[in-house]
């Protein structure tokens, strides 16, 4: 699996936009600009270059050295720049392969994440002989039991599933030496943190933590110290987290009603490329796709609540672009990285912040052109100009042309 070839405008455009960053990096860190002076091992450069990336992202030339040498980090960098794929090579330059037990564990909050950060690094790793073991609910606990006994160097699970083969000691923990949380805001945060610790409590004391996300929000950085040490710390101010590339505009549908007319006025532009839809609920997700489909329109719909395989399966044909416009919940907010999507719709606003961010960061991905359009009813409107606020950014009326921007 070759990350499809990045464009050179997209790199162009993803260039500019490293020119432009700020960050807020503790002292010390040097921006390394060429993955060849990181002191990565040969078979594993090979991967990696033959992966189609040529040069590090700004989040890679500034924590790739970090991670790798052993510090704990703490790495914050726009939505679609490179985080997860720099968690899969540093796993990768990390493990012994020679060794057959697992020396690094990371965790994600959803199953389909966990599962492409395994994809990148088998793919990335092909030439060391890396084995990564995706391990997360919903699938056979006998495989996870066969592959695990088998030896895998690297585990990427979701909480869970990972705690449960702990405890089962199915999964050793005795020879892990790094924890990443990919995600990380939302792993600390109410739903996941008690499952982390948990997780936490039986890997060995001397841990390298790395904690990776677009998002961190002070509260998590405060609980930080509690299990890091001295950590390497590359952070985004506020201002800077939205992308030049993610065009962002509202449509004043006043009532709920008429939001359902205006995603069918729209459905041409959905087509365009590929196009993400969110709503807040999975009975809102069941709703509209019905709705859809009753209208004649071709869509395909995702939430927690249906089957793994099926989760599985719309998965695949998203990716592969057999389908177009996926209609899901939140579920699909963080980190899943389809480079064909260039249009999100948030059907409904999001329930804060942060997840405005990681939703209309599914378009755009790595310098590429996005759009996001936002359902606006009168009530929502104060919600959408704090966000605009928040991250000093602007959201502007949808134009006529939108389908010219895509
Ligand atoms: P993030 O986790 O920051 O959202 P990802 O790691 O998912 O970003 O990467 C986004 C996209 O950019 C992926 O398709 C990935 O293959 C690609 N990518 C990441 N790093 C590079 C690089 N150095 N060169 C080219 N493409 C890259
Ligand atoms: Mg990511």
């Amino acid at each position: 699996m070759a990350a499809a070839g990045t464009s050179q405008r997209a790199r162009r455009a993803m260039e500019e936009d490293d020119a432009k960053l700020v960050f807020e990096t503790s002292k010390g860190v040097e921006p390394i600009m060429s993955f060849d002076e990181m002191g990565i091992k040969d078979d594993l450069l090979r991967g990696i270059y033959n992966y189609g990336f040529e040069k590090p992202s700004a989040i890679q030339q500034r924590a790739v050295l970090p991670i790798i040498s052993g510090r704990d980090v703490i790495a914050q960098a726009q939505s679609g720049t490179g985080k997860t794929s720099m968690i899969a090579l540093a796993v990768c330059q990390i493990v012994d392969t020679k060794s057959s037990e697992v020396q690094a564990l990371i965790l994600s909050p959803t199953r389909e994440l966990a599962t492409q950060t395994e994809k990148v690094i088998l793919a990335i790793g092909d030439y060391i002989n890396v084995q990564a073991h995706a391990c997360i609910g919903g699938k056979s606990v006998g495989e996870d039991i066969r592959k695990l006994e088998h030896g895998v160097h690297v585990v990427s699970g979701t909480p869970g599933r990972v705690c449960d083969m702990i405890k089962r000691r199915t999964l050793r923990t005795r020879a892990i030496k790094l924890l990443i949380l990919d995600e990380s805001d939302e792993m600390l945060s109410r739903g996941f943190k008690d499952q982390i610790y948990d997780v936490y409590r039986y890997l060995p004391p001397e841990l390298q933590v790395v904690l990776i996300s677009a998002t961190l929000p002070n509260e998590i950085l405060e609980i930080t110290s509690k299990f890091m040490t001295e950590p390497v710390r590359i952070l985004v101010k506020r201002d800077e987290l939205t992308l030049e590339g993610i065009k962002q505009f509202f449509v004043a549908v006043e009532r709920e009603e008429w939001k359902f007319d205006t995603l069918c006025d729209l459905y041409d532009t959905l087509t365009i490329t590929q196009a993400v839809i969110f709503c807040n609920t999975k009975r809102k997700v069941d709703w509209l796709t019905a709705k859809m489909r009753e209208n004649n329109f071709t869509v395909s719909s995702m939430h927690g609540d249906m089957p793994q395989k099926e989760r599985d399966a719309i998965m695949a044909e998203f990716r592969s672009g057999q389908t177009r416009v996926l209609i899901t919940t939140d579920v699909w907010a963080r980190g899943l990285d389809v480079q064909q999507v260039s249009l999100v719709i948030n059907y409904d606003l999001p329930n804060n912040r942060e997840l405005y961010i990681h939703r209309i960061g599914r378009s755009g991905r790595f310098g590429r052109k996005g759009v996001a359009i936002n359902f606006v009813k009168s009530d929502d409107i104060k919600i959408l100009r704090d966000i605009e606020q928040y991250y000093s950014t602007q959201i502007d009326e949808m134009p006529m042309n939108v389908a010219d921007l895509i």
